[in-house]
């Protein structure tokens, strides 16, 4: 079996308890495991799959926290850093009434923006999954150590798998952001993007032209998440879409992370990913993808969230 790496942060969240008032108002806070790239890991890991997590974490309580929830789901840490120039990353999340994130922030300088170059080694194989995301938190160094990720990843054959993730507020400048994400999107071979940043990436309003124009480069799948409408599949040769579930959502964070997740679990699964993707293929991934991620949005919290194999498949 392959392995699914996936690069960049893991951080802790802080939930108010109370939810839809302001922060200043709350009596207590939720502490949960997250950050996007160590999501996917977990998705992949609790379903059952090999999943590692290569990324910087604080020589602090915050990073054994982080590294002791990973290993206990059985993410391999083997790749983590650590180190006394930055904390651990930190994000605050406050939940509107509907489940919905209303804001969060980071704690800035975080230990997983030290990341370096020089620090990506040859770990990858054929059939290997590289997910990288969180886009808004790449500068330097940390950005080269993704094209370092990426460039090895490729010459030993795995496949590229990219969620940019926007989280806008996070950037002082929204075109660098977009610049970014254009510099990334033609190396990957799978992209996943969420309806909402789909204009903001492209540019373009009309939304089958704008999921076009992403076939730059590598790029041979666009995975779009519609939240509760559900989710489509986009190669050049098919389209596919299957409709959201009816669900009692209470927090949708982590979603978009447990959706990649199961449906990067399935593909490390096959042998050849780029052959084998048939439309019929691609609709029964996006259907144990959209039931994944459906059950995460009914629990509090990223990590803790995250369903099982015999869960997907008793909800499906
Ligand atoms: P992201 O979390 O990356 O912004 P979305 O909000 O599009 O992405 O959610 C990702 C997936 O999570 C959706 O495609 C869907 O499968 C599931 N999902 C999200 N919100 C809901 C909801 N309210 N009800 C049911 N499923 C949901």
């Amino acid at each position: 079996m392959s392995t699914v790496f996936t690069i960049g942060e893991a951080l802790i969240d802080f939930i108010p308890a109370v939810k839809g008032v302001e922060l200043k108002s709350v009596d207590s806070f939720q502490k949960a495991a997250g950050g996007a790239p160590a999501n996917v890991a977990c998705a992949v890991s609790k379903l059952g799959g090999r999943s590692a997590f290569i990324g910087k974490l604080g020589a602090d309580a915050f990073g054994d926290f982080l590294v002791d929830t990973m290993k206990g789901i059985g993410v391999d840490t083997s790749f983590v850093l650590r180190t006394d120039e930055a904390n651990t990353a930190l994000a605050f999340v406050s939940l509107k009434a509907d489940g919905n994130r209303d804001f969060s922030f980071y704690r800035n300088p975080s230990a997983d923006m030290l990341l370096s170059e020089e620090e990506i080694g040859d770990w990858f194989s054929v059939g290997d999954i590289l997910h990288f995301c969180s886009v808004d938190l790449i500068e330097a160094p940390v950005k080269y150590a993704h094209f370092k990720a990426i460039r090895t990843a490729k010459s030993a054959g795995a496949i590229i798998s990219f969620d940019p993730n926007v989280r806008l507020p996070l950037w002082r400048d929204p075109e660098e952001c977009r610049r970014t994400i254009l510099e990334f999107l033609p190396l990957s071979h799978i992209v996943k993007i969420s309806d909402e940043e789909l204009t903001f990436i492209t540019g373009i309003e009309d939304e089958k032209e704008a999921i076009a124009s992403l076939f730059v480069g590598d790029v041979q799948h666009v995975v779009y998440t519609r939240g509760a409408e559900g989710a489509a599949w986009f190669t050049k040769e098919f389209e596919v879409s299957v409709p959201g579930n009816l669900v009692d959502a209470e927090d949708t964070t982590g979603a978009g992370d447990s959706f990649i997740g199961a449906l990067l679990f399935q593909l490390h699964l096959l042998t050849d990913v780029q052959q084998q993707i048939s439309r019929e293929r691609a609709e029964e991934l996006l259907t144990f993808a959209n039931a994944a991620a459906a059950i995460t949005t009914t629990r509090p919290g990223a990590i803790p969230s995250l369903p099982t194999f015999s869960e997907v498949v008793a909800f499906q």
